[in-house]
């Protein structure tokens, strides 16, 4: 038993965090959108990103990011989403993510 660690865990009160189902339904909402297919979606505390995406299509987000506002896990979704469409952060990149956020991508 490691009650140790245990004690170091924080809650947060739980109206501030959105569902875990929630938030891939979100992920999957965008991937739809911007014509990705993420294979996987895992949360897991996260120490220096908000979110990371393999070459394989496995997204990982941070468990934070269910307690931020709508606006910035849209944002880290978007980004992580079309990094499986475009592997870099070049003019594509940035001009179909500020299309994205705008509501102005069809
Ligand atoms: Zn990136």
């Amino acid at each position: 038993m490691n009650s140790v660690e245990k004690k170091e865990i924080t809650w947060e009160p739980l109206e501030k965090a959105i569902p875990v189902d929630l938030f891939k339904a979100e992920v999957l909402a965008w991937a739809k959108r911007i014509g990705v297919h993420s294979k996987e979606i895992h949360i897991r505390p996260m120490k220096r990103k908000w979110a990371s995406c393999s070459s394989r299509g496995r997204l990982t987000f941070d468990t934070e990011l269910l307690l931020q506002p709508a606006r910035k896990r849209t944002e880290v979704i978007v980004h992580e989403l079309l990094h499986l469409k475009i592997p870099n952060h070049g003019p594509v990149f940035r001009a179909l993510f500020k299309a994205l956020l705008s509501g102005k991508y069809k």
